[in-house]
């Protein structure tokens, strides 16, 4: 197969011929005219889809208007979920939950598969999603983050995307002034704080936020009742044979900053309490953040002897064979709502081998 290197205003990439053979001689190449015409060819989708797909999930809640991105990335609509399943179904995928995978992927079989996850415990995958899983007899996972459930989870994120929505003017401790009187600014400043934040370490996170932003009433435990699961929510999915719950830390750290010790508290003493309140074995796990960024072979060498028979992190690929042998590391489809089932699961693992998408 040849390569063709292509200059394209963005990047230079270098993508199979034989790929390229609708792009139209005198075509502009940028990201978009091969994005655009990529999905179309359903090589790509043969040759990317490999034997299954284990989905990523975190929210299934109504897209809202002028939402900052960030969070609405973070979820799905209930159309978006029903018309996923619907496509799979017609594409001939077979549900199957994380404890059927080893046997799933062992067993040769041709059929492809399909896993629903969900990372760490929103209250609307107990209200919205469960009941069109349970419509569709469809098994799926929770990864639950144990502060979440404890309601200590500093959802930072959403505290300022109040603040951000309801004020024209945003003044931090620092005397920095963001504008926030339109979408475009309400977007950048979300970003300037996040970033700040970010930079403020793990510890004493809710202390150093209400420092910095001593200007806004707001409650982060109010902010977890809105938002999070409960214990007695969690035990009712526990109690379903449809849903597997797995751990996903205490408090959701990045874990490539974690000592040894830190991350066996994380990830051992999240599991013993599940494993304790819900009276069953937790035996699945997914990496907080899960990029190459956070986990790496120390995180996977961890998990990989500290008895869980899957772990999951979110770099975009499909399951292949080989994956059973690395079921300390395995990838995810991350859903987006503003992108076709296809994109999410075909076209941008695809893209990701060439290019930065
Ligand atoms: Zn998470």
């Amino acid at each position: 197969m040849g390569i063709k290197d292509i200059k394209c205003s963005f990047n230079t990439i270098n993508i199979p011929r034989l790929y390229l053979i609708r792009i139209k001689k005198g075509d502009k190449m940028n990201k978009e005219t091969i994005i655009n015409l990529l999905p179309n060819l359903k090589i790509i989708e043969k040759q990317t889809c490999g034997i299954g797909t284990i989905f990523a999930l975190h929210r299934v809640a109504k897209i809202e208007e002028n939402e900052i991105l960030y969070n609405q990335f973070l979820k799905v609509s209930e159309e978006y979920l029903e018309e996923t399943i619907l496509k799979l179904k017609k594409k001939n995928y077979k549900f199957i939950s994380l404890d059927e995978l080893e046997v799933t992927i062992k067993s040769g079989s041709k059929e492809k598969f399909a896993v629903f996850t969900f990372d760490d415990g929103y209250k609307d995958n107990y209200t919205t999603a469960y009941p069109i899983f349970k419509k569709y007899n469809i098994p799926f996972t929770i990864y639950i983050t144990n502060d979440f459930l404890n309601k200590k989870a500093v959802l930072w994120w959403y505290i300022i995307e109040d603040i951000i929505k309801n004020n024209e003017i945003v003044v931090t401790s620092k005397m920095e002034k963001f504008s926030c009187r339109t979408k475009k600014e309400k977007e950048n400043t979300f970003v300037i704080l996040r970033n700040n934040i970010f930079t403020f370490g793990g510890k004493d996170l809710a202390k150093k936020i209400k420092n910095y932003l001593p200007n806004y009433k707001f409650s982060f435990s109010e902010k977890c009742d809105e938002l999070c699961m409960d214990w007695e929510e969690l035990k009712v999915l526990a109690n379903d044979p449809l849903v597997t719950i797995g751990a996903h830390t205490v408090s959701h750290p990045a874990m490539n900053t974690l000592t040894l010790e830190e991350m066996e508290k994380e990830v051992l003493d999240g599991k013993k309490e599940l494993e304790e309140k819900l009276k069953i074995s937790i035996d699945h796990f997914a990496y907080p953040y899960g990029t190459t960024r956070q986990v790496n072979e120390r995180e996977f060498n961890f998990l990989k002897n500290n008895d869980f028979k899957t772990s999951t992190t979110t770099r975009a690929n499909n399951i292949r064979e080989l994956n059973i042998d690395s079921s300390e590391q395995l990838p995810r489809i991350l859903l987006k709502e503003n992108f076709s089932l296809e994109r999410n699961m075909f076209l941008i693992p695809f893209l990701r081998r060439y290019i930065k998408v």
